[in-house]
């Protein structure tokens, strides 16, 4: 990037919300189902039908606003959008344009920090209601094109944010964060290869340190996290040869070309539309009941950057934490080790590392473990004592995942399997005298200065316990015993 220029971006994103059926009509909605099976009279603009609010829609757009702590209105309006494209029946999209029903409000994005230091919270503008169009296919080489409208009135929220985030990447995590968001919530598949999530990015520059903003140009329909951020890095480049060159930027509305790593003016502001934006005539402003807001607020789940407050304060390392706290499952399982007293370090080492490979090659999710998150919790906590290796507590773990037997403990695993560390600093001791008494030479060789003979007694000694000495404990006995100045035998 140019020292003498920054760049400014604001993302408008469309999650579709997860419903049985449409934003204003009972018909069903799904991903993947044959073109134009999921359509009914209201989605195919047929007179004599009219819209009636989703109530499941609006209570997830409810949990939305309030985990990014926006401000809900107690009423907002709905308002006719319009324009003609065979993706859209009625010839208008009922949306929220001057009430949206939440506003302010904001999103920590993980990873990037403010001016102070602070987890970097981008400031959202606004929430709204929207309903989706139709999908056009232009076939190649055809003289007609293909529409379905399955998709058509489908449930969207439009999440808008502040002009806030400073970097290609700081986008991309951006949206990440909002995805998550969503999906901890439960309210959307949020994917963003089926379309459930879509973004555009608006994009400025600034002379660096100037405190207004550049003319925007704003890059639509990117359906992925890489073409996100390749897509505003490309529009950085664009943006910046033209101010380099004197020559000013013309706010316009551009496509990405990922072949040619390109954005594309398609249309600048002359050409914009005008949508003729009417309030909806068939349905009254929008109500959200105190009793909903306080009963949702009351069933959140933990949320993302909760969680990765309360695994920062424990002392898990950041990128386990934003891992962790990405899968709602993973965190629900961590959070039940942390409930049952494991360590926070050493617990997400496990459920990264030998927990997560485990149930990705079986293609399992952390719910369905067959190892318990107290379970593994006890175990941790058995190495942390020094009561089994951490060698041990390996193969304890796949004992445990392969015979899946929930009433079978690590300690029983332990006990039953050999697997328990002597600790028991007598015992220990017993053997390394008999090993050190039956090595007169290698104890004097030792004493005299060939240090390296110190594996060989840790050898013997692990051999006499079957490799169950505690190592920590074993080495102390070893530097009092072998020292030279204390009295034989
Ligand atoms: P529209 O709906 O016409 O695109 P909005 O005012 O709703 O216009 O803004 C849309 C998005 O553009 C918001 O995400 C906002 O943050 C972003 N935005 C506005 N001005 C700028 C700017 N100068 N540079 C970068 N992003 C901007
Ligand atoms: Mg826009």
């Amino acid at each position: 990037m140019s020292p003498a220029y920054e760049p400014v971006i604001g993302l408008e994103v469309h999650c579709q919300l997860q419903t049985a059926s449409k934003m204003f009509s009972a018909c069903p909605v799904g991903i993947g189902a044959p073109p134009n099976t999921l359509v009914d009279p209201y989605t195919l603009g047929l007179p004599g039908t009219l819209p009636v609010p989703n109530a499941q829609a609006v209570r997830h757009g409810i949990a939305l606003a309030l985990a990014c702590g926006c401000e809900l209105h107690p009423q907002s309006r709905f308002a006719r959008k319009h324009y003609f494209y065979p993706d859209l029946p009625k010839g208008y999209q009922i949306t929220q344009s001057d009430h949206p029903y939440a506003t302010g409000g904001s999103l920590e994005v993980p990873g990037f920090t403010d001016a102070h230091g602070q987890p970097k919270r981008v400031p959202l503008t606004r929430i709204h209601f929207e309903e989706d169009a139709g999908k056009n296919t232009h076939v190649l080489g055809e003289d007609h094109s293909l529409v379905d409208y399955n998709r058509a009135g489908a449930p969207l929220l439009e999440i808008v944010s502040e002009p806030a985030l400073g970097s290609p990447d700081e986008a991309a995590a951006y949206l990440r964060e909002l995805r998550t968001l969503v999906r901890t919530l439960g309210i959307s598949q949020a994917n963003m290869e089926e379309g459930t999530l879509r973004c555009d990015a608006n994009v400025s520059l600034r002379p660096r340190g100037q405190a207004t903003l550049g003319t925007r140009c704003e890059i639509k329909n990117l359906n992925s996290f890489r073409f996100l951020a390749q897509a505003i890095a490309a529009e950085i480049r664009r943006q910046l040869d033209l101010l380099e060159r004197g020559e000013a930027v013309v706010m316009a509305t551009l496509s990405y070309d990922p072949e040619r790593d390109r954005t594309r003016i398609m249309r600048t502001k002359e050409a914009a539309a005008d949508y003729r934006y009417l309030p909806e005539p068939d349905l009254p402003p929008l109500s959200i009941p105190a009793a909903w807001v306080e009963e949702i607020r009351s069933s959140l789940p933990p949320l993302p950057a909760a969680r990765r407050a309360r695994y920062a304060q424990q002392g898990i390392a950041a990128d386990d934490a934003v891992l962790l706290a990405a899968e709602p499952e993973l965190g629900d399982y961590l959070d039940r080790m942390l409930d049952a007293g494991a360590p926070g370090p050493k617990a997400a080492n496990w459920v990264t590392g030998e927990l997560l490979a485990k149930l990705r090659s079986d293609g399992r999710d952390p719910s369905a473990s067959p190892v318990s998150p107290e379970a593994l919790a006890e175990l941790v906590g058995m190495v942390e004592r020094d009561e089994v290796s951490g060698r041990s507590a390996k193969a304890i773990f796949a004992t445990l995942y392969t015979e899946a037997d929930p009433s079978q403990s690590p300690r029983a695993i332990a006990e039953r399997d050999g697997h328990r560390q002597l600790s028991d600093d007598a015992a220990i001791e017993a053997v390394v005298r008999e090993v050190l008494e039956g090595s007169p030479g290698q104890v004097q060789q030792y004493r005299a200065g060939k240090t390296k003979l110190r594996g060989y007694f840790v050898g013997q000694v692990m051999k006499r316990t079957q490799g169950r000495a505690n190592p920590r404990v074993l080495n102390e006995l070893l530097d009092r015993l072998l020292d030279p100045d204390a009295p034989e035998g």
